[in-house]
Parts: structure tokens; sequence; C-alpha cells
């Protein structure tokens, strides 16, 4: 089977390493196919795909959008779009310039419990101000002391009911898959483990995404236990998905998976990279 890492960020949003070395460490790990998914934006395209042209290894483009599906967010990973699409790249934008002012709002909450210059600490990290995420936030209150390590950030802080979490407006499910679709791409459901819905929420969720013209879930993905793998392997086969699979990657040291290191797909799921 070939080894499709179809999710990753590059410093283009929250990841460690520039697009064009994202792109050199999947091939150094005997990846054929990548997709790089930066956070709500395409900046990084077209330096990851020359990268990968020069390696031989197969590219595709590659989003991961931040929406709201009943006031929870979630991520809907768009594949192999033409990423000049006018009402896609206006979409991004538009997600794109709620971000700083959230991260403002954010970082005034966190001040409430002592913990000073968030905002300036966390932009320090963020390469894209533009695209200032948590994930900058986590790595600020890391590096001041304050938390271990990302994991126990994301148990104490910048989540919901923890402090230096914020409400925000991000896009409609339906706004992303007609951006998506619209630019002649694939909408995937990314790393749909890691969302807090009910049993029931997430078929209806599903539901909502298949009817919307979504095509695609993570099966694999590095966030998943064994668990979410059998779950959602068998959600993509009664809803008619195709599956996908990627790590996740954001940086060495950082992420659960290397570029190209999960397990193959199950058996018996048709891979969305047949289309590509
Ligand atoms: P944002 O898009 O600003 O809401 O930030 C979300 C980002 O924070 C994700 O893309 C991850 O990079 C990071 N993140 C969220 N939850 C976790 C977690 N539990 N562990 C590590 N990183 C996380
Ligand atoms: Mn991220
Ligand atoms: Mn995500
Ligand atoms: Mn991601």
């Amino acid at each position: 089977m070939l080894n499709c890492d179809l999710h990753c960020h590059s410093t283009c949003s929250d990841g460690l390493l520039s697009a064009a070395d994202v792109a050199r460490r999947a091939a150094a790990n005997g990846v054929d196919m990548l997709a790089l998914t930066d956070h709500d934006d395409l900046d990084g395209l077209p330096s990851a795909r020359r990268a990968a042209d020069g390696l031989g290894m197969a590219f595709v483009n590659g989003v991961e959008i931040s929406i709201e599906w009943e006031a929870l967010q979630i991520h809907i990973v768009g594949l192999a779009f033409n990423s000049s699409d006018p009402v896609l790249n206006s979409g991004l934008a538009g997600v794109r310039s709620g971000r700083i002012e959230r991260a403002q709002r954010m970082s005034i909450e966190l001040a409430k419990v002592g913990i000073a210059g968030a905002f300036e600490g966390a932009m320090r990290y963020a390469a894209n101000p533009n695209l200032i995420s948590r994930a900058h936030f986590a790595r600020y209150l890391v590096e001041s002391g304050v938390c271990k390590d990302m994991r126990s950030v994301f148990e104490s802080y910048l989540v919901p009911g923890r402090p230096g979490y914020v409400d925000h407006r991000w896009a409609s499910l339906a706004d992303s898959l007609a951006w998506i679709i619209g630019a002649g791409g694939v909408a995937t459901v990314a790393h749909p483990g890691r969302y807090k819905l009910s049993r029931g929420d997430m078929r209806r969720f599903l539901g909502d995404f298949r009817d919307l013209g979504g095509q695609a879930i993570e099966v694999m993905s590095g966030s998943h236990t064994p668990e979410h793998v059998d779950l959602y392997g068998r959600l993509a086969r009664e809803y008619g998905f195709l599956a996908s699979r990627g790590s996740d990657f954001h940086g060495p040291g950082e992420s659960y998976v290397d570029l190209g290191k999960l397990a193959p797909l199950p058996e018996g799921l048709k891979p969305v990279w047949l289309l590509f």
C-alpha cells in the first residue's frame, strides 16, 4: 500500500518546520504522497509542492479549515482543490481575520489567572501572525514554566471551561464544504476521535457532512487510539466515506507521530488517495 500522509502543518500555521522542510522530511521518511494541510492558510503549498516535485514525491494541495458545528470547534480537511479559487481564498481570509482579536481575548483571560504577556509571548512563536493559534499559546505556557509540556497545557488551559479559552465564531460546516467542493476538492473530517460528541451527535454530524457533499473521514490519525480506528473504520463503511490517513505532524518532538509513520489503513476501506 502507498505511504500517504494527508495531514500535517508548517510554519505557515502552527507547525515548527517550513513547508519545504516538511516535504523534505516526509520524503526522507518514505512518504509516497503528501498533503500539507495548514490551518486556514494556503501560503505553504507552492514551496512544499516545489520541494516534493524535486524529490519525486506526489503532492496534493491541502488545508485544515476551522469550523463550528453546534458550538463545537471541528476541523475539516480539504484535499486536491484548485488553490487559486477566489471563493476558497476569500473564505479562508475571513477565517484568519478573526484570529488576532481572539488571541487578544485569550491573553486577557490568561492575565486574570496571573499569566502575563501571553499575547506577545505567543506571537513570538507565530511565524505567520495571521495564523496565531492555541498551539503558539501552548508553546509560550511551556517556555514560561506554567506547564511542563504541550499535553498538560491542553489539560489545564486553553480548552472549554479552563483559563485562556474563549468562544469564537468560525466558519460554518456548510461554508467550508462549499469552498472546498467549489474549488474542485474533496472534503474530509479531520481526526473525528478528538471531538467531544456523543455517539448520536457524531452520527448526526456525519450525516450533515455527507448531505453537504463530504466524501471522506480520517480513519488513521496521529491522535487516534486503536478503538478510534476501529470505530471510524466502521462508520466510514456504513456512511460510504472514503478513508484518509494523516499524521497531523506539527514538528519534531511535539507530535505523537512523525510524517509517514502511522500504521496503514485497515483492510477493506477505500483510500481517499485513489481519487488523486
Ligand atoms: P486553534 O486553531 O487556535 O484553536 O488551535 C488548535 C491547535 O492547538 C491544534 O491545531 C493543535 O495544534 C493544538 N492543540 C489543540 N489541542 C491539543 C492537544 N490536546 N494537544 C496538543 N495540541 C493541541
Ligand atoms: Mn495545529
Ligand atoms: Mn486539527
Ligand atoms: Mn491538524
